[in-house]
């Protein structure tokens, strides 16, 4: 349920609506828009009286939420949301680049594609250190020590870091030593995964699942920010169809369907949905297009001899390309680089 407050009533008028609610037992959701301000309720709408809420005169309208997810619904929170990652941003206004191997397979690797990515204007450096493969026998990640070289190319070049974490162990690790955290694909629904990552302040890119619809997508986020965490990025990484020319499909019809549901950003991972290099610039074009607040673009020094994802990483020089082909669309779509 939200209630839609009347213009211009007091800071106690507010107050008092707000303390009316969480005396029942329900927690309130500000959001202070340029139009309106919203309260949005979350808990049991038995224990709080509508007809009290609705003759109020602080109050304009009551409005009911049929989705589950309700903090990171749209109508909780009309407005866009932002938030920032270290140094840079990501949200409204801005392409947020984050770029840089599929796995940290070196501090030395690491430092030198680091230099490069930022050069072209990449913000945040990615890199995993706990790697999900598929195959229990294929590089697992460096793991604590990936994680410490990641602080190491943050303090050489100022990127922000992100990293996946697969598990609770992780968690308290990478909380140490990198900026952002990723939920990846495989661990979508992992719902301890993401009370642990909710339990944090630290910035979140939730990953689409493979098979994930965008409701469960949307009620994933929702695992986060009932924790307290609300500095969640949701990522369209590609989906599983019957088409086997790309590792996955991009849905980026998804970009807009959320744009309409949900307040969060949006980035998107021409790398991982398409498997194929050639196919991440165009891709990350439309994706502009669609709407993006972000692109995650894999680059490594020597995609030949990378240990994960190869045929799908950049090299400097494709990045170089990419990232200039790509200035254009970002300022047509009134972004700005973060
Ligand atoms: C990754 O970003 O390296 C990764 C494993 O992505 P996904 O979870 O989307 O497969
Ligand atoms: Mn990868």
């Amino acid at each position: 349920m939200i209630l839609v407050m009347k213009n211009n009533i007091s800071d106690a008028e507010l107050g008092s609506v707000v303390q009316e609610i969480e005396n029942a037992g329900l927690h309130t959701h500000i959001s202070k828009g340029e139009e309106v301000t919203i309260v949005g309720l979350v808990g049991d709408k038995s224990k709080i009286d509508v007809t009290s809420l609705e003759a109020n005169p602080s109050v304009e309208k009551v409005l009911q939420v049929t989705e589950s997810y309700k903090l990171a619904n749209k109508k909780f929170h009309p407005d866009p949301t932002g938030f920032a990652v270290k140094n840079t941003y990501i949200g409204p206004g801005t392409m947020t680049v984050m770029s840089g191997p599929c796995a940290v397979e070196s501090e030395e690797q690491l430092l030198t594609i680091a230099r490069a990515v930022k050069a072209e204007g990449a913000t945040i450096l990615r890199g995993g250190a706990y790697k999900p493969r598929t195959s229990p026998y294929s590089f697992q990640g460096l793991e604590e020590d990936g994680l410490r070289y990641m602080q190491t190319a943050s303090k050489e070049t100022g990127l922000a870091t992100i990293c996946e974490v697969t598990s609770a162990h992780a968690v308290e690790s990478a909380y140490k030593y990198v900026d952002m955290l990723q939920v990846g694909a495989r661990n979508m629904q992992n719902f301890e995964l993401l009370k642990e990552v909710g339990k944090t302040n630290m910035p979140v890119l939730l990953k689409r699942g493979l098979c994930a619809t965008i409701d469960e997508w949307l009620n994933a986020a929702e695992y986060i920010m009932a924790g307290g965490n609300e500095k969640v990025a949701l990522c369209e990484r590609g989906i599983r169809t019957y088409e086997t020319s790309t590792r996955n499909t991009l849905d980026l019809s998804a970009v807009c369907v959320l744009k309409e549901r949900t307040h969060l950003p949006v980035i998107v991972d021409p790398s991982h949905a398409t498997g194929v290099r050639a196919y991440v610039e165009p891709l990350a074009k439309a994706a502009i297009a669609c709407g993006a607040d972000g692109l995650m673009i894999e680059v490594h020094n020597d995609p030949a001899h990378a240990l994960s994802d190869g045929p799908q990483s950049l090299d400097f020089d494709q990045f170089h390309s990419v990232m200039t082909d790509l200035k254009p669309y970002i300022s047509l779509a009134n972004r700005t680089l973060a």
